[in-house]
């Protein structure tokens, strides 16, 4: 039997019309070339961020390529704390945003360039609006300076959507700006980048069944920010070094050939092994993110006693690709800071397990990975009673 992905949260396998875009673009000049290859390579360049532009629902000149969601998110943070004129002095970010987002921070703060505070979350794991609302309220942006505010738009672990709107207007009322993380949201819901009205928004290639080492970095019409890198004239300044052509013609195609309804008909499938654990009487099963609004293909759950690693050994084992709470650049396992942050305790940090589903995802994926999830969870079970 054919093996089964499920990890399309930790990237996405390329969908045919992405790999053809590629292999017609890898021939193609340099765009910043002014002879007949060169406009080609120009060409090319600037259908893709066309087509971005209308997938996401934003003005082409605000979209700039970038290698992926790490730089997007890096140039957005360290590019407003940078920048000459009213520099950000405070960034507000939430306690589940992707470690590039909070290292980024941190190691801001560390520099002394601007304080950090981090957003709680509830046990449904939305962040904590109450808590940024009051303390916005008394924010003084005259005397503190200004700040930005960091919210994903969904979790890359448990999939759940952050509720934005609620905190929008008071950010902007202050005087903030917004950041807004859309690498997990992209493709799998529906966003326009006009109506989120975030300042800057990140998109990644690879989460939205596109090539790996390339994204979109969207900002708002006139926004200034000090750029990470410093070179030649590529994308008016903001992100220099000849563009990644082929990266980019996969982006553009692969944001061509988002279906959400094919991503909401994943919904259902999900349910239906959230349904099937639930009914298999697991001691202490917990449903990361069950109460609050998911994207349709994540799942993320615990079972203390069988741990992430075991898991994911024996699922692939068994022809399976999922993943820990959070895959680590290591290989190796650690407690999540995403469930932790929703209250999980030790047992269950360690025995989380992502499962998440993507456009090759199967009609009967809920029956291939409640049985050999269950065959491996008895397993388990026996050696320990043994
Ligand atoms: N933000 C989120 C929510 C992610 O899930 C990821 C990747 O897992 C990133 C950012 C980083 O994106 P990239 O892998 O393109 O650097």
């Amino acid at each position: 039997m054919s093996r089964l992905f499920l990890d399309h949260n930790a990237t996405t396998p390329l969908k045919p019309a992405v790999k053809e875009a590629m292999v017609a673009a890898m021939e193609l000049g340099n765009p910043s070339s002014v002879h007949a290859e060169g406009r080609a390579a120009r060409a090319a360049l600037e259908k893709a961020r066309e087509t971005l532009a209308v997938a996401f629902d934003a003005d082409p000149s605000g979209i700039i390529f970038t290698s992926g969601g790490t730089e997007t998110i890096n140039t957005a943070l360290w590019g407003m704390v940078r920048r000459e004129k009213d520099p950000v002095k405070r960034l507000f970010i939430s306690a589940v945003e992707h470690d590039a987002a909070l290292n980024c921070a941190r190691a801001i703060a560390a520099s002394g360039r601007a304080e950090m505070e981090i957003i709680p979350v509830t046990g449904t794991g939305e962040i904590d609006t109450d808590w940024l609302v009051h303390r916005l309220q008394f924010y003084d942006a005259a005397a503190d300076g200004p700040f930005l505010v960091a919210v994903m738009a969904a979790n890359n672990e448990n999939g759940v959507i952050q509720p934005i709107e609620a905190v929008r207007p008071l950010i902007f009322e202050k005087g903030g700006l917004l950041f807004v993380d859309a690498v997990q949201a992209a493709g799998k819901l529906p966003i326009s980048f006009n109506n989120l009205q975030a300042d800057i928004m990140a998109v990644s290639g690879h989460k939205i069944a596109g090539p790996k080492g390339v994204g979109a970095m969207f900002v708002k019409p006139g926004l200034v920010f000090e750029p990470l890198l410093q070179g030649g004239g590529q994308e008016l300044r903001r992100r220099v070094g000849t563009e990644n052509v082929v990266g980019i013609c996969g982006l553009g195609a692969a944001a061509e050939a988002i279906d959400l309804e094919a991503m909401a008909a994943l919904g259902p499938r999900r349910d239906a092994i959230e349904a099937g654990l639930r009914a298999a009487g697991i001691d202490g099963l917990r449903i990361w993110g069950e109460a609050a609004a998911r994207t349709p293909n994540t799942l993320c759950f615990s079972a203390p006693g069988f741990t992430s690693e075991i898991q994911v050994m024996a699922m692939d084992l068994a022809g399976i690709a999922v993943s820990a709470g959070s895959a680590c650049s290591s290989g190796k396992v650690k407690a999540s800071h995403v469930v932790t942050a929703l209250g999980a305790v030790e047992d269950e940090a360690v025995s989380t397990l992502r499962v998440s589903l993507g456009w090759d995802t199967p009609e009967d994926v809920a029956e291939r990975f409640l049985t050999a999830w269950q065959e491996a969870y008895c397993r388990a079970r026996k050696g320990q009673a043994a």
